[in-house]
C-alpha cells in the first residue's frame, strides 16, 4: 500500500487495538490490522459499553425482541441498557463526523458494535442460538450505520486478507477525499 500525507481519522473497537476491555476484562487485539493501517489510519478508539458505564468486568448483554421492538439487556439480570447505548451512539456519532472520522473497524458478533452478524433473541429463550431471529447490527453499530450511511465500515473478520484491507483503504480515502 501507498502512503499519502497525513494519518486519516478512523474509529476502531477498542478491544481490537489491545485494550482489555471485553466483559471478561480480556481484549481481541487484530494485529494483521493494526500493522497494516498503522502508517496510513490515527486510531480513534472506541468501547461504548465501557462508556456508557457498564464496567469491566460486567454482565454479557444480548439482543432480545420484544414487543416488536429490539432490547439491548443483560443475560441474566435482564437490566436493560437501550436507551442509554442510543443516547450515547447518537452523540458519538456527531462527534465522529464533526472530527472527520473517515471509517470505522468494528468487532464482530458483539451485542454493541457487530454488523449483521449479531443474534437477535426472542424473549422467552434468551442466549440459545438455535432459536435466534436472525442476525442484525448491534445497537451502537446500528446508530452509526443510519447516522453516517456512507462511511465505510467494516467488522475486523471483513478485513482478513490484503486485498479487503487494500479496499477498505481505499474506501477510506475516498470517504475522506482530502487523503
Ligand atoms: S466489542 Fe465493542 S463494546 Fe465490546 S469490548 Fe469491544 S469495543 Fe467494547
Amino acid at each position: 500500500m501507498k502512503r499519502s500525507g497525513e494519518r486519516i481519522p478512523v474509529a476502531i473497537s477498542s478491544c481490537l487495538v489491545g485494550q482489555p476491555v471485553r466483559y471478561d476484562g480480556k481484549d481481541k487485539k487484530d494485529n494483521a490490522i493494526l500493522s497494516e493501517f498503522a502508517p496510513f489510519f490515527r486510531w480513534i478508539s472506541i468501547c461504548p459499553e465501557v462508556e456508557i458505564g457498564m464496567g469491566i468486568p460486567r454482565e454479557p448483554i444480548q439482543l432480545v425482541q420484544i414487543e416488536g421492538e429490539v432490547r439491548l439487556r443483560g443475560v441474566e439480570t435482564e437490566h436493560d441498557w437501550t436507551a442509554r447505548m442510543h443516547s450515547y451512539a447518537e452523540a458519538r456519532a456527531a462527534w465522529l463526523a464533526k472530527i472527520g472520522v473517515a471509517g470505522y473497524v468494528l468487532k464482530s458478533g458483539s451485542p454493541s458494535c457487530g454488523l449483521q452478524t449479531v443474534p437477535l433473541y426472542e424473549a422467552e429463550h434468551e442466549a440459545n442460538d438455535s432459536v435466534a431471529l436472525g442476525r442484525r447490527d448491534g445497537l451502537f453499530a446500528e446508530v452509526m450505520r443510519k447516522t453516517l450511511p456512507d462511511l465505510p465500515l467494516r467488522e475486523e473478520t471483513d478485513l482478513a486478507s490484503h486485498a479487503e484491507r487494500l479496499a477498505f483503504l481505499e474506501a477510506v480515502r475516498e470517504y475522506g477525499g482530502r487523503f
